[in-house]
């Protein structure tokens, strides 16, 4: 089976284009058509995770963290990105990353496979997004369906989130196959990518197009979650079960508040910038990662933040990915990583 299938699946799960602006998910070594012998899963995709790739027979290594983020000038080898990739290539394994796009999915989520290890129920998105904008453009009717299916094929825009209607449009005349009336749902990301698919097909006199923003919050797209416990615990059992379940050597955390815990808002990796949305929607505490000294004070009384690492809040999810795909494909291998790759190291 070729790579671009088990991703086409993995993007429909978690669409790249809902991935953040600043991120650089997606296929970053190898050929889409490449055919699939065995499939190594990580958080991060490092030299020592490549290496046990070519030892398991993997040739394709699928990572949280994409290797590659900023841009790459040179592949001379001089720090630890240029050689994992260097690697990859020589050893013809690819590299594909899925970041962002599935911390911002609800359902087989990074988030939700933390909520579901700590028993949290009633889910919700804990920052939605709105980011959702509305296109109408007037196609030929003769192009009509080669646009829709070029929009689809680039997954700017899903089969469910166009629409056409007939209309006459007075502006130029097309007597004999007349126009339709396009219009596309897509995410804001997408814009550019959108335009210039229309204007492939298009002619630039003809292409007059408007683009709304849809206020509406989508309830399955967006940062973090929140959710509640069967039963409400007291803070520090809490507080050690988390630590326990997600194999924490340290949590930090802010002052106790002498309250039960029943709301749980959660964020893997560095999730310091949810905290407002947190506290608005009364969590109790706040699990995420990467919290700086002065961060910690804006709990200010009113929420527990509790740093647990941000290798140990997304652990799970090299199990939630192997599951995805060992579930739905059984011609090749997956293996879990057993390359411990996180940087931080605890004297204890
Ligand atoms: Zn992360």
């Amino acid at each position: 089976m070729q790579i671009k299938k088990l991703i086409s699946f993995l993007e429909k799960i978690a669409p790249a284009s809902y991935q953040e602006s600043y991120d650089n998910a997606g296929l970053l070594v190898g050929s889409p058509e490449q055919s699939i012998k065995g499939v190594l899963v990580c958080l991060d995709s490092t030299e020592a995770v490549i290496k046990e790739a070519k030892q398991k027979n993997c040739n394709l290594v699928i990572a949280h963290h994409p290797i590659i983020f900023r841009g790459l000038k040179k592949l001379n080898g001089k720090n630890y990105i240029e050689r994992t990739i260097i690697s990859a290539i020589k050893n013809d394994i690819a590299i594909y990353a899925i970041h962002t796009n599935l911390d911002n999915v609800i359902y087989q989520g990074v988030n939700s496979k933390i909520a579901e290890k700590l028993g949290l129920t009633k889910t919700k998105i804990l920052a939605p997004k709105s980011n959702l904008k509305k296109l109408s453009t007037y196609v030929p009717i003769a192009h009509a369906e080669m646009i829709r299916k070029a929009l689809f094929k680039a997954k700017v825009v899903y089969e469910d989130s166009t629409f056409s209607s007939m209309g006459i449009d007075t502006y130029l005349d097309y007597p004999t196959d007349g126009k339709l009336k396009l219009e596309v749902h897509f995410q804001e990301a997408s814009q550019k990518q959108l335009l210039k698919i229309l204007t492939d097909y298009i002619a630039p006199k003809e292409f007059r197009y408007e683009i709304i923003a849809i206020e509406n919050q989508s309830a399955q797209t967006g940062a973090g979650l929140i959710g509640e416990l069967s039963r409400s615990a007291d803070e520090k059992a809490f507080l050690k079960r988390v630590k326990k379940i997600m194999k924490s050597s340290c949590v930090r955390h802010t002052a106790l508040l002498g309250k039960k815990i029943k709301r749980v808002a959660i964020c893997g990796g560095a999730g310091s910038f949810l905290l407002p949305r947190a506290i608005a929607r009364n969590a109790d505490i706040f699990i995420t990662a990467d919290y700086k000294y002065h961060e910690f004070f804006d709990a200010d009384g009113r929420i527990i933040i509790a740093d647990i690492g941000h290798f140990e809040s997304e652990r799970y999810t090299i199990d939630l990915l192997s599951d995805i795909i060992k579930n739905k494909f059984s011609t090749f291998a997956v293996h879990c990583t057993d390359e411990m790759t996180n940087p931080v190291h605890y004297l204890t």
